[in-house]
């Protein structure tokens, strides 16, 4: 990077929050995914006005800024696909407020997603998406990559909780969007723009969310099946009895026998097995949901059904769930989880497809599904060392994308489409869709410095 650049750089942040050292740069070539690519400088922001002196910098040099929180992303998003710049967020960490009576808290994007839940938990309000890696991921990437959890049936995700965003510009300027209000209908939906966005259009440097009630009572239960189809009708069932659970999770039996292999849990090693969660505030209340819920999974095929009647014995139905992605990170060099969502009635036929696809191909795939919410993670296991199953995955990929599609299904429910998926954009939208993206993008990017390369975009 050209030195007077650098000089600018660190007369904006600081000494302590620049680096160009080869171990700091090669760190920051990285995200979750394993992709990678290298910057040419990186630099912790403190402050709003220091995002936007550094960007007015960047924009007049044609230097590409890649925002980054914890670099959990699942996809390439936060790598630096074109060198120049990255922007750690994770020293802008403070709760600016809270405020209960109004449901909405305030807060920088480098707060981690757990620290917000454990500053609140004594108010008895929450912030719900509940990302898998909410110990470490931030805020800011979880608004930027609209992240999601387990509990996304019944509580959405971060797109539903963000108020009001500021946000800077790629020329410096600083833009609010949305209100701290329950309600709002000023103009364009410019916070849901943001929301999801992956750092192509703004840095977002404030976000005001709204908070839940945290439910006081919970009950989960577990059951099994002979077959796909079967489960598929029992999670529709479940689905059309009114209730909604804060959890429907599905397993497939290459996820059961991976965690067979793995621990001692001894689970059944059947076609697919249901984790079931109902909460709210009494346990009447929770007790009479999964009354209903155990009517609606006797009535269609449940082979066994086992109850929690404690919190011991609720965690020890929780713990395949939780086991999965670490016991199958440990069968080969690499793991590629995908994040494919078809309508809820297509779960049972999207998980038996990418059982063929795993069959015809010979490549290994675990598969856990949010069924409440027809978001799939087929888990592929694979040796990355070798380039020919190298090639067998990508084409593996590029088929489940295409099942998803065909069934009325999306990309990605929740890790984002970063570079990993920026080729299959036009497989799922119509041109005229992708023409409004670049359009949006050239209105608010002109010179294509924020996070280019990714989300399929012509940059
Ligand atoms: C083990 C594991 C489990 C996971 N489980 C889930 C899960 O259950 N649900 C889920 O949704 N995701 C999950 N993920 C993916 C990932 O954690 C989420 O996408 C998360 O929201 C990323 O947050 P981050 O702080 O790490 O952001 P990063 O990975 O650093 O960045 C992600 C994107 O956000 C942009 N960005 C970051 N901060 C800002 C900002 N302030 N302004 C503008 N853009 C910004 C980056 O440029 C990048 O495009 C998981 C990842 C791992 C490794």
């Amino acid at each position: 990077m050209d030195k007077k650049i650098i000089e600018s750089l660190v007369s904006i942040v600081g000494e302590d929050n620049f680096t160009d050292t080869l171990i700091d740069l090669v760190s920051f070539s990285y995200d979750s995914s394993g992709l990678n690519n290298r910057p040419e400088a990186a630099i912790w922001v403190q402050t709003t006005e220091q995002v936007a002196a550094v960007l007015k910098l960047a924009n007049a040099h044609k230097i590409p800024v890649t925002p980054r929180g914890a670099g959990t992303s699942l996809t390439g998003s936060a790598v630096p696909r074109q060198g120049g710049l990255v922007m750690d967020m994770s020293r802008m960490n403070k709760i600016l407020a809270i405020s209960i009576e109004d449901r909405q808290v305030k807060v920088q994007p480098g707060v981690v997603f757990d620290d917000l839940n454990h500053t609140l938990a004594d108010t008895g309000f929450f912030f719900p998406p509940n990302p898998a890696s909410g110990k470490v991921a931030t805020i800011g990437g979880n608004v930027a990559t609209n992240a999601g959890g387990v509990k996304g049936a019944k509580y959405g995700t971060t797109r539903d909780y963000v108020l009001d965003l500021e946000v800077v510009l790629a020329d410096g300027s600083i833009l609010h969007t949305g209100a701290k209000t329950m309600k709002c209908v000023s103009g364009y939906d410019l916070t849901r723009l943001f929301v999801g966005s992956e750092g192509t259009l703004g840095v977002v440097t404030e976000i005001s969310l709204k908070i839940d009630p945290l439910p006081k009572a919970s009950v989960t239960c577990t059951a099994t099946f002979e077959s796909l189809p079967q489960a598929g009708k029992a999670v529709s069932a479940i689905m059309r009895s009114g209730i909604v659970p804060s959890v429907l999770e599905l397993m497939d039996s290459p996820s059961l026998q991976a965690v067979n292999k793995a621990t001692d849990l001894d689970l059944p090693e059947v076609a697919a097995m249901l984790l079931v969660e109902t909460d709210g505030f009494t346990q009447h209340e929770v007790d009479w949901q999964m009354g209903i819920i155990i009517e609606a999974l006797e009535g269609n095929g449940a082979i066994k059904i086992a109850r929690a009647s404690t919190t011991e014995e609720a965690e020890k139905l929780w713990a395949a769930r939780k086991a999965i992605y670490g016991v199958l990170t440990r069968l080969n060099y690499n793991v590629l989880a995908e994040d494919i969502v078809v309508p809820i009635s297509k779960v049972a036929s999207m998980l038996e497809a990418v059982m063929g696809v795993s069959e015809r191909s010979g490549v290994m795939i675990a598969t856990v599904a949010h069924a409440g919410d027809g978001n799939i993670h087929p888990v592929i296991v694979y040796d990355g060392t070798d380039p020919e199953e190298v090639k067998k995955v990508k084409q593996v990929e590029g088929e489940l994308y295409k099942l998803a599609i065909a069934l009325g299904g999306t990309l990605t429910g929740e890790h984002g489409v970063g570079m990993s998926k920026a080729g299959y954009m036009g497989l799922e939208h119509d041109p005229v869709f992708m023409k409004v993206m670049n359009g949006l993008k050239d209105f608010f990017d002109p010179n294509a410095i924020l996070n280019p390369g990714k989300l399929g975009l012509d940059v």
